[in-house]
């Protein structure tokens, strides 16, 4: 009889834990996965998926103010947030069934269940009232909205709860100056809610390029989103059948609804972690190596529960390198260099490696390349949004160690200028490649100039 119940056993069945599982499993190992909310993770069931619905739904008013410049009369029809939302459930059902059907095709077991650690080969299961044993113990719980604590805090929402409203009020205000934040304005904007974004900090979207941070906040502040910066709430108090947000400058404000999108903390609270003697960092994520070991050799942890890169795609390479690690005899770490990245605020941002400034620390002497510009596709409509896309070549080798782009499908460029970037390609090599005309993509291997600083 086998020593244990499973050669793995993963807690949570999201991006992360699911392609562990899956790929354990198909290097022979016998796998089990608890999942106490949905199989899919929050990228699936609240996050990333159901948030670029609302994205692509909120970009409409926009499409029917700028058919005009192209012939069409598109009389502006109502918008129904029921449909939108019932729509974006049952995609989110069918890609629920689809990770469900993967799982049961790889053969591994799915246990709709909360997990916890007794100890370091054992995990209890809430909801069976029952223990399963494990060779390997996966930890992939991903990580919860956080709300900070201040008079009122309980009358906020999440972005939990902004995928399931039961009705759209006329004002929102947002809190927070990150990646949901921002794309959460532009939702709630797009859809044509009053939107104010309130940011504590100088500029919205810290530890961006500040270009992008700057030309940003102009774009959203010119589609009509307030956006206040070094602005924070003091208290929440309910208001007829919405709220008054005093800031702690003194002023109110009204809204509907108090969407706090003020970071996400690790999920580890409760899991017995202590009791497996599984080590956290001081931000409470699990501490792990570069093969995603905690201190307890056989027990991994991968995804946003580590807090290294906190992205869908990164979770499911830290799985997939796990899985080769631990059943394929392969040690596999993952490169968390020059990953690129989308916010899909509005507009959009495409990012891939170094700030300017973290450049300017770790090469000294840059090549700047900026062009602002106004896209062909809103020239008729007579729309004024422009584009803005900056390279960031380090002299002395004239490789481009940064690409930051701001405007309409910056995030499909940002895929294959990853590529590029991955591969240490130089400035000359950009200036190699032939342009696609007419794209807006080409102003990437068309920039000539070398930006200098206005004088004065
Ligand atoms: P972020 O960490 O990106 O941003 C949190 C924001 O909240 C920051 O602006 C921060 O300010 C602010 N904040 C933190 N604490 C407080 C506080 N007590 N009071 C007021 N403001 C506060 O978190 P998000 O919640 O936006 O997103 C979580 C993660 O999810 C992201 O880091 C990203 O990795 C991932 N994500 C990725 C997406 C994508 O790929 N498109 C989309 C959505 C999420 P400050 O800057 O001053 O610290």
């Amino acid at each position: 009889m086998a020593e244990y119940d499973f050669d793995l056993f993963v807690i949570g069945a999201g991006s992360g834990g699911v392609r562990a599982a899956r790929m354990a499993a198909s290097h022979g190992a016998s796998v089990a996965v608890a999942e106490e909310y949905r199989v899919g993770g929050t990228c699936v069931i609240r996050g990333c998926v159901p948030k670029k619905l609302f994205v692509y739904a909120s970009h409409f008013p926009e499409y029917v103010e700028d058919a005009a410049g192209y012939g069409w009369s598109i009389a502006p029809g109502g918008f129904d947030w029921t449909t939108l939302k019932d729509n974006k459930d049952k995609e989110i059902d069918r890609l629920n069934g689809i990770y469900i059907r993967n799982l049961e095709a790889s053969r591994v077991k799915i246990i709709q269940s909360r997990a916890t650690l007794k100890d370091a080969h054992t995990v209890s299961l809430e909801s069976e009232g029952t223990s399963v044993t494990a060779k390997h113990i996966l930890i992939a719980t991903g990580a919860t909205p956080f709300v900070p604590e201040f008079p009122g805090s309980e009358h906020a929402i999440t972005s939990n709860e902004a995928f399931h409203l039961d009705a759209l009020p006329e004002k929102v205000i947002v809190v927070g100056g990150g990646y949901i934040a921002v794309e959460f304005a532009g939702i709630f904007n797009g859809l044509g809610l009053q939107t104010t974004q309130l940011y504590r900090g100088p500029q919205i979207l810290r530890g961006f390029d500040d270009d992008l941070r700057d030309s940003l906040a102009d774009e959203m502040r010119a589609k009509g989103i307030d956006v206040r910066t070094q602005s924070d709430i003091a208290k929440i108090e309910p208001s007829g059948s919405g709220y008054v947000a005093t800031l702690k400058s003194g002023e109110t404000l009204e809204a509907g609804l108090v969407m706090y999108a003020t970071g996400r903390v690790p999920n580890t609270a409760g899991l017995g972690l202590e009791e497996a003697g599984v080590e956290l960092n001081d931000n409470g994520a699990v501490a792990v190596n570069a093969y995603s070991q905690t201190s307890v050799p056989n027990i991994y942890a991968v995804g946003d529960v580590t807090d290294r890169m906190n992205l869908t795609p990164v979770a499911i390479r830290e799985g997939a390198a796990f899985a080769e690690t631990v059943f394929n005899n392969t040690p596999t770490a993952v490169d968390h260099s020059n990953i690129a990245t989308a916010v899909f605020s509005q507009p959009e941002i495409g990012t891939v490696g170094l700030t300017e400034a973290e450049a300017q620390e770790k090469y000294g002497e840059l090549d700047i390349y900026k062009s602002r510009f106004r896209p062909m596709k809103f020239i008729l409509p007579g729309r004024e949004e422009k584009m803005m896309m900056k390279l960031i070549v380090d002299a002395a080798s004239d490789k481009v160690v940064g690409c930051h782009i701001l405007g309409p499908d910056a995030g499909e460029m940002a895929q294959l200028l990853g590529i590029a970037v991955k591969m240490g390609a130089t400035k000359a090599d950009f200036d190699a490649t032939v342009a696609v005309h007419p794209t807006a993509a080409e102003e990437l291997v068309t920039m000539r100039e070398k930006w200098t600083a206005p004088a004065g």
